[in-house]
């Protein structure tokens, strides 16, 4: 594999392109820190984007779901996908109303998802997805029945055609507008895990284990 993704007519930044990078370890980090995703598709001329969870696993993103879901049945059907990742780092107060902006980290991908059918493959998968949100949950769980397998449909998009694009540090004011008596600079922003809370039926005598108490959002 190449360091870096081509850019493409469809990936190539336009707007502040300093700011974008086709650099796959970039593009990785990115991918690897956020689990949430926005996949973006067409049925019959009506565009759908829908909020998912996801895990990279070397070249491809996976995502699952009830084998019911309309957003996973028409993916199934090679249709062309666009999914997107965002991830939130600060909001840059400018001096100026028309300066503010927010600093992130985000990715767009284009391609066609395959449906994974082999059964190893797709506990493969399930796994993979499992331990990029909480590691060392699956070890602990009860593992998936063949017929809650069955129900389940996983979906492989390969990361072939990508870019990122990040904006970080202070705001970029008018020259003029830095005299100004206008407080500006960054509020940084971040998702933090919470002390995790019970379940109301959970059993006596079963304590939080690490994976759950050590639990960080931003672990990597
Ligand atoms: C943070 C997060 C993580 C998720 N992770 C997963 C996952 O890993 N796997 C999974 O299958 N699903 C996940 N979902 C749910 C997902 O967004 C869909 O609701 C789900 O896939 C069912 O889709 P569907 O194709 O059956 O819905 P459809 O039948 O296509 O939905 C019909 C209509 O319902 C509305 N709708 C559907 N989903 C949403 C939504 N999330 N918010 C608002 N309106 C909606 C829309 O108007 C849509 O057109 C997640 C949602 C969120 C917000």
């Amino acid at each position: 594999m190449t360091e870096n993704f081509t850019p493409t007519e469809k990936t190539k930044v336009r707007r502040l392109p300093k700011r974008g990078s086709f650099e796959r370890k970039t593009i990785y980090q990115i991918l690897d820190e956020a689990f949430i995703c926005h996949v973006g598709f067409a049925v019959d001329a009506q565009p759908f984007v829908i909020p998912t969870g996801y895990a990279r696993v070397g070249d491809n993103l996976l995502i699952h779901g009830s084998a019911a879901s309309r957003m996973l049945r028409a993916l199934a059907w090679d249709v062309n996908v666009c999914v997107t990742v965002t991830l939130i780092d600060g909001l840059v107060l400018a001096r100026s109303a028309f300066h503010h902006s927010m600093n992130y980290r985000s990715v767009v991908i284009f391609g066609k998802a395959k449906v994974i059918s082999d059964e190893r493959e797709k506990a493969d998968a399930l796994y993979a997805f499992s331990e990029h949100i909480i590691p060392n949950r699956w070890a602990e769980v009860r593992p998936p029945t063949e017929k809650e397998l069955k129900a389940t449909l996983v979906l492989s998009l390969p990361i072939t055609e990508a870019s990122a694009k990040i904006r970080t540090g202070n705001p970029v004011d008018d020259e003029e507008d830095y005299v100004l008596d206008v407080w500006a600079g960054v509020i940084p922003v971040c998702m933090t895990a919470g002390e995790p809370v019970a379940d109301d039926r959970l059993e006596d005598g079963i304590p939080i284990p690490p994976h759950v108490s050590n639990y960080k959002y931003y672990r990597r």
